[in-house]
């Protein structure tokens, strides 16, 4: 899971969402939920709403369409941060929209919620902090912890099922992968082959769970990196506070 930054919606897009939010307020609240459903499934609100919002998702969804809970990419639906059942009046509601992979909106996440006992959620919406404030990434297993033992970490990696099934170790194979191309694109580098650097960032931007990058990169940043990185190959270290790879992959 990593900070995303939520950019604002076209306007026309924008304002379909406040009528159809309107439309929902104006409904009795005995009728809402079933009425909510039946708006979400209209069939010119899967055209000219639901299908532009998940667009923009993506175009602002890390990678290729990476899940926005659990990282991986090709993710296609669009998850209500607070579920519909939970408040209804959310469901058009751009800050509670995210990129899901299906796995997390239906065999985890799903519609569970739970507040964090003042006026925010226990679950982490990496659109308003950032999630490495309470997770922590093993690169080597793949596996995350919650931070200091983070309430919201410990939340997150459960209900997202973060650490469920073969999750951390494809992480951990992407780990190993970012570690070849690193290397790749640095001897790339010292040979002058600016096709080979092109590729191998391409293939960077492009990898599936992209939290695993962005995980290397925050540790790199930190005060310990020296100790973290003490079984990597030094070099690694090296590359991941390079200044012309991390201008190219944020290009
Ligand atoms: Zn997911």
């Amino acid at each position: 899971m990593i900070r995303i930054v939520r950019p604002r919606l076209p306007s026309e897009l924008e304002s379909s969402l406040l009528k159809l939010t309107q439309e929902l307020a104006n409904t009795p609240v005995p009728e809402r939920g079933d009425h909510t459903q039946r708006m979400w499934e209209r069939h010119t609100v899967r055209r000219d709403v639901y299908r532009p919002v998940r667009d923009a998702l993506e175009e602002m969804a890390p990678g290729v369409d990476c899940c926005m809970y659990c990282g991986n990419h090709m993710a296609d639906t669009v998850d209500h941060f607070v579920p519909k059942s939970h408040c209804t009046l959310r469901t058009f509601y751009w800050p509670n929209l995210l990129l899901a992979c299906s796995t997390c909106n239906t065999r985890f996440k799903g519609d569970k919620h739970r507040g964090d006992g003042l006026v925010g959620s226990l679950l982490i919406d990496p659109t308003r902090e950032d999630p490495f404030d309470h997770l922590d990434l093993r690169l080597a297993s793949g596996v995350y912890r919650p931070v200091d033992g983070s309430r919201k970490g410990k939340w997150t990696i459960r209900v997202c099922g973060l650490n469920e099934g073969r999750r951390p170790r494809v992480r951990a194979n992407a780990w190993l992968s970012l570690e070849d191309d690193l290397k790749g694109w640095a001897r790339a580098r010292a040979d002058g082959d600016r096709k080979g650097m092109r590729r191998k960032e391409w293939r960077m931007r492009n990898q599936p769970f992209a939290d695993v990058y962005h995980a290397a990169l925050r540790k790199a940043a930190s005060d310990d990196a020296e100790v973290m990185f003490t079984n990597t190959d030094p070099d690694i270290l090296d590359l991941l506070r390079d200044e012309e790879l991390s201008a190219a992959l944020h290009a």
